[in-house]
């Protein structure tokens, strides 16, 4: 190994050694975020905020395909409104921050910080519904909200987080639910097509739900620790908001009725899911879906003729067509660049110098194979595409094989303690249904039930833990 390689691999603990430093090493030398003087808070760094606008792309095409539109609602919401939604408020209470104060007059109302918008929009949507016509009502929106957290990790858990809520109404509780779903769909096929993300995805059980909600469904990704990570949530709220404030609209028959209405949610979060799943002892790893630099040409002895000038050309033809870097800069040798993109995760590496240039080719590095290949500079633009494709498909079958390396199927409670104490992953078991039995197995191992998924397996009769009969399988896992 090269010296300076080695000192680079050498700041970041490997995650075999301690994972939770791993990860911290990864973000900080990597420059993705930093720390703020309030804890919890993160400061999200260019290179990390790239990989958001990236997702919120994405997934805002998707939400607009599916026939949503954007709004934008106060970030501060009456402590009354709060108040209307009893499981709601109970649920958030413990989490939520106050404005007691505008200058320094003491407020007659307190405000609280949004922890999630379903009071403030359910408040406006009620004057805004009056018929049947007017729905479904169809909206989104991007913004932060803030949670006070007891403990933090920068994305996977901040006090306050960017995300995008969506808010939905209509007219039936069939329409509900299907727009539930839908949704949950554009969640996983961006956690896989763009991610490279495999998730497990499922209905949450009524211990895990969404305060106020109806039922919660979920997606649920592995982590290179054996932690899963719940990536997103999409809401059936039924009609316990709508009631609550008093949303009302004339049906057909010229009754007054209260619509049935839908929320859903992924945050910044997604990007540690991202760094933890495909990450590795050198670094990032990005899917070039979301990296912010999806090809970056390093030129070689660039003092030589010719050189800077060819590495230039291809920057320049390269370009409009992928998001690309030129790292021209003086003061580095080109092994120092290598190890330093390598770690930032840039899917693929153009290396051009004097040889190359006389045979007409570059050299072209693969962050997930660490392969190397030759390509003539007529074929440059097509191979990187190709690569990039290939790259992005690999990163999500390497996934795969991972998660399910990390999946088992337990029958009997003494494996699954095992399980989770030497190899911890997720497990797949039947279960009983009952609360109490959920509640313990947590207690007593700290994996709880991440969801029952669609996909249903029938493993068995009974429920490993408790005996009794037992109908649904439910994956498990210690969850971040
Ligand atoms: P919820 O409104 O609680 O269903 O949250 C929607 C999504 O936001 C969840 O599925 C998480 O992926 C994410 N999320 C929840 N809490 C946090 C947090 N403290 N930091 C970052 N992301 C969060
Ligand atoms: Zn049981």
């Amino acid at each position: 190994m090269a010296k300076n390689q080695k000192q680079f691999v050498e700041e970041i603990t490997p995650m075999e050694v301690d994972f939770a430093q791993w990860y911290t090493d990864v973000i900080k030398k990597t420059d993705l975020v930093d720390y703020s003087p309030v804890k919890g808070f993160m400061v999200i760094k260019h290179y990390g905020y790239a990989i958001w606008e990236n997702i919120q792309a994405y997934m805002d095409r998707r939400f607009k395909e599916t026939g949503h539109k954007n709004m934008y609602f106060p970030l501060l919401i009456p402590e009354s409104l709060l108040q209307k939604e009893a499981e709601h408020v109970e649920g958030f209470a413990p989490e939520v921050a106050w404005v007691t104060h505008g200058g320094d007059e003491e407020l007659a109302e307190r405000l609280c910080v949004r922890p999630t918008s379903e009071t403030i929009i359910c408040s406006m949507y009620a004057k805004w519904l009056s018929s049947y016509r007017d729905l479904p009502f169809l909206y989104n929106q991007w913004c932060n909200v803030v949670r006070w957290e007891k403990s933090t990790r920068p994305f996977l858990r901040t006090s306050e987080f960017l995300w995008q809520e969506g808010h939905t109404l209509h007219e039936t509780y069939d329409e509900a639910q299907e727009e539930t779903l839908k949704m949950l769909n554009v969640y996983r096929e961006t956690a896989e097509n763009l991610l490279a993300m495999p998730v497990v995805v499922g209905r949450k059980t009524d211990r895990e739900k969404f305060a106020g909600a109806y039922a919660t469904y979920t997606m649920e990704a592995l982590m290179h620790d054996g932690k899963a990570l719940q990536a997103g949530t999409s809401h059936n709220l039924g009609q316990h908001f709508t009631k609550a404030f008093e949303i009302e609209y004339q049906d057909r028959e010229g009754k007054q009725q209260h619509p049935y209405h839908t929320s859903w949610g992924v945050s910044t979060r997604l990007i540690g899911g991202i760094i933890m799943v495909h990450g590795d002892n050198r670094g990032l790893s990005l899917p070039p879906g979301i990296a912010p630099i999806q090809a970056v040409i390093v030129p070689i002895a660039a003092h030589k003729g010719g050189v800077n000038e060819a590495a230039a050309k291809i920057f320049e033809e390269l370009k409009p067509a992928f998001r690309m870097e030129l790292d021209d800069r003086e003061q580095y040798s080109p092994g120092w660049k290598f190890n330093e993109w390598e770690m930032k995760g840039v899917p693929l590496r153009i290396e051009i110098g004097p040889r190359d240039l006389e045979q007409e080719q570059v050299v072209l590095f693969r962050r997930d194979t660490l392969e190397k290949e030759t390509c003539s500079l007529s074929q440059v633009k097509q191979r990187v595409g190709e690569l990039l494709e290939a790259i992005q498909k690999n990163l999500l079958e390497k996934a795969r094989e991972m998660r399910d390396q990390k999946t088992h199927v337990v029958h009997d409670e003494e494996t699954f303690k095992r399980i989770m104490k030497e190899t911890p992953g997720f497990v797949k078991a039947m279960w009983c249904g009952d609360e109490d039995c959920e509640e313990r197995v947590k207690a007593e191992t700290g994996a709880t039930i991440r969801c029952i998924p669609f996909e249903q397996e029938k493993l068995g009769d009974t429920c490993p833990f408790c005996a009794k009969p037992a109908e649904q399988m439910v994956y498990y896992a210690k969850a971040y």
